[in-house]
């Protein structure tokens, strides 16, 4: 019998980018765990990358490439083909596509390694002049709300949050999403720390802080605005700072002056005295550290919620400790050192190709060509992805997909609803069968993930198979060549010591302790911008869709169910056991005024679509608001149905980002 142990980083969308250690027995991963040397994975993993081996070695796991043979509106029937049939067949056909622009590459953060990411993949589409795509659908509109007041995504260091006296925990489950950040808030609260939860919903986080703010969905920015009238009036600004460090703040503070806490109570669907009283917090318990992450800024006026809110310690001059500010994402500090021509966009040799937004993918493969739009799209790349579970308005983007004359290559490790789609699908590597390297956006350390394993089957890279795609349509550039290693080199600039992440597995960025404990923002004036935020109401609102909402009373959220990651991980039966079954949480008030018994099956539905799932009567939901957990492949799910059949396309203020938990249902028993 022979072991070892081999490095590796969490592939996965999630703010910790874990260090790994994979123990392989007789060439077979037998043991996933946290490397107990990292500090920000300090020796645990959540639950779902602990069972990687069970994924990997999952009894469906693709092994082969499949070649559809039935309609795409009929069940999906495939059969299996060589790699040489594959790549050719596939190649002879984006050849044939006369305008490049009609080729459209579909990818998100099914891994958020460099290499296998975009590495290979974007140098294929550059060389070709494919469409872009706008990889809007997670965080784009609080990555844009950061830019426009910091200049980049830029917070405090995730480890200083233990040192806090004050944290505000908002519109995250740090619990299931962000479980490191958490131990450095469990640690601060042991040693006598605050901790105040602000979420639409009583999460499992919630109910290990000290308070709970139930906000209505998309009001965080008033919230945010009710929070600067009780600074302004209770004279508890720093002016000091304000002054050496911030433009625009005598037009905001007009704007705040407007929000005492009776109107952003009102607003906000709580109480004058929890804005008073989180104020009164806020402003008096120091060192106050905030931690965002994405729920909040997936409605109209994400991002500038995000603005409003990341404003807040500069008002109270909270940046002027290491342990108090605020974090959404920290990929800003990462920036300076990735290679930005990794992709290769001098092969795109001057042409502008256009742009299609993820978050609208249903309307754009349903879209028809014209000037504005440019050519229909014909072929459809897809891969570290499952646009058909998750992204909005799934009915719309279900039609698109089973257009006949579109043609779809999905590269994956299982079935999932996009493959069933797919007139190809190809087998593709796990994080345990390649190598890549990673960035953070919750730490600022630089990873590597060292291959543990073969590939299984027939599998093979992402990098391979575009390497295999361009040479077969007739590409030969060098940059077709490249080895992953040889990729990997290139990642990154100098300051990044290869060598060291081989043998270590990461590197920490130099980040200053404080780093703005003297201002210096990445904005062109090093100063941070308040002009032009303001509180933006949801699309669908009593304030803003009055008729709407006399149909549809529900607002919904979506947030991930515990043991999902997006829609990765549903297909682990271990994982999905404790699931159980999709869900919505209902109000007691709620479900008695529909005559809806816990357990029930019910319909979440509005004029898009119907969602079916069981009846959870619970303290998790806030009267008026309902928790459609997600994201449940469809055909998992009851019905065929997941809780995208009622999202919807449009988009937020700010970053092109969809606005999810913007969204006004109907629930009755189905
Ligand atoms: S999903 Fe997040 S917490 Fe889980 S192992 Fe990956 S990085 Fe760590």
């Amino acid at each position: 019998m022979t072991t070892r142990t081999v490095l590796g980083a969490c592939p996965h969308d999630c703010p910790d980018t874990c260090a790994l250690q994979v123990t392989v027995e007789n060439e077979r991963v037998i043991k996933v765990q946290g490397r107990a040397e990292h500090p920000n994975t300090h020796g645990a993993l959540c639950t779902k990358v602990s069972r990687y081996p069970e994924r990997t070695y999952h009894a469906e796991r693709l092994l082969h490439p499949l070649k559809r043979v039935s309609k795409k509106t009929e069940a999906p029937a495939f059969v299996q083909v060589t790699w040489a049939e594959a790549i050719a067949d596939i190649a002879a056909k984006l050849k044939a596509v006369k305008d490049p622009q009609a080729i459209q590459p579909y990818s998100y953060a099914g891994t958020m390694g460099l290499i296998q990411g975009e590495a290979m993949a974007g140098r294929l589409w550059n060389a070709l002049g494919a469409a872009r795509l706008d990889r809007t659908i997670c965080a784009s509109a609080g990555g844009a709300g950061l830019a426009a007041t910091y200049g980049h995504k830029l917070g405090m260091h995730t480890r200083h949050f233990a040192g806090a006296k004050l944290i505000v925990i908002w519109g995250s489950n740090s619990i299931t999403s962000n479980l490191h950040f958490w131990t450095y808030a469990n640690q601060a609260k042991r040693e006598g720390a605050k901790l105040i939860c602000i979420d639409p919903r009583k999460t499992e986080t919630a109910d290990k802080c000290h308070q709970h703010i139930a906000v209505l969905p998309g009001t965080d920015g008033a919230l945010a605005l009710g929070l600067m009238h009780e600074l302004i009036k209770n004279d508890w600004l720093d002016q000091d700072y304000i002054d050496r460090h911030v433009d625009g703040w005598d037009e905001l503070r007009e704007k705040a002056l407007a929000w005492d806490p009776e109107r952003t109570a009102a607003t906000c669907g709580i109480t004058a005295d929890e804005v008073r009283g989180l104020a009164r917090d806020y402003a008096t318990i120091k060192p106050a550290a905030i931690r965002m992450n994405y729920g909040l800024q997936r409605v109209r006026g994400g991002g500038n919620a995000v603005r409003l809110i990341a404003l807040l310690p500069c008002l109270t001059g909270a940046w002027r400790h290491e342990s108090g500010g605020m974090l959404l994402s920290a990929s800003g500090w990462n920036a300076p050192f990735k290679n930005p021509n990794l992709e290769r966009p001098d092969l795109l040799a001057g042409r502008a190709p256009r742009m299609v937004n993820m978050s609208t993918i249903g309307d754009a493969l349903l879209a028809e060509a014209s000037p504005e739009f440019g050519p229909r799209i014909e072929a459809l790349v897809v891969y570290n992805s499952n646009p058909v579970a998750v992204a909005p308005e799934s009915p719309k983007v279900v039609k698109g997909f089973q257009r006949e004359d579109l043609f779809t290559v999905v590269l994956e490790h299982f079935m999932t609803d996009t493959a069933d789609l797919a007139d190809y699908v190809l087998p593709a590597t796990t994080q345990l069968e390649h190598l890549d390297v990673h960035t953070s956006y919750g730490h600022t350390d630089v990873l590597m993930n060292q291959p543990a394993v073969a590939p299984l089957g027939e599998a093979k890279t992402n990098t391979q198979i575009f390497r295999e795609l361009a040479a077969a349509m007739g590409l030969t550039d060098p940059a077709f060549s490249e080895t992953d290693e040889q990729l990997a080199a290139q990642a990154f600039t100098a300051d990044i010591d290869m060598d060291l992440l081989r043998t270590q597995g990461w590197q920490p960025l130099p980040i200053p302790e404080a780093p703005f404990a003297n201002g210096g923002f990445r904005t062109p004036n090093g100063r941070a911008q308040a002009a032009g935020a303001d509180y933006v109401p949801n699309y669908e609102s009593v304030a803003s869709a009055p008729e709407l909402a006399a149909r549809y009373p529900l607002a919904m959220i979506s947030p991930p169910a515990r043991n999902f990651l997006n829609s990765s991980f549903v297909n682990v039966k271990s994982l999905r056991d404790i699931e159980a079954e999709p869900v919505i949480e209902m109000h007691a008030d709620d479900a008695a005024a529909r005559q809806l018994a816990d357990g029930a099956r019910v319909a979440a539905f509005n004029d898009r679509g119907r969602y079916v799932a069981t009846l959870k009567v619970s303290k998790r939901a806030r009267p008026g608001v309902v928790n459609g957990l997600g994201v449940w492949w469809r055909k998992l799910g009851l019905e065929g149905s997941n809780v995208n059949e009622v999202t919807h396309q449009r988009l937020t203020d700010m970053g092109n980002a969809p606005a999810f938990y913007d969204c006004l249902v109907e629930v009755e028993a189905a």
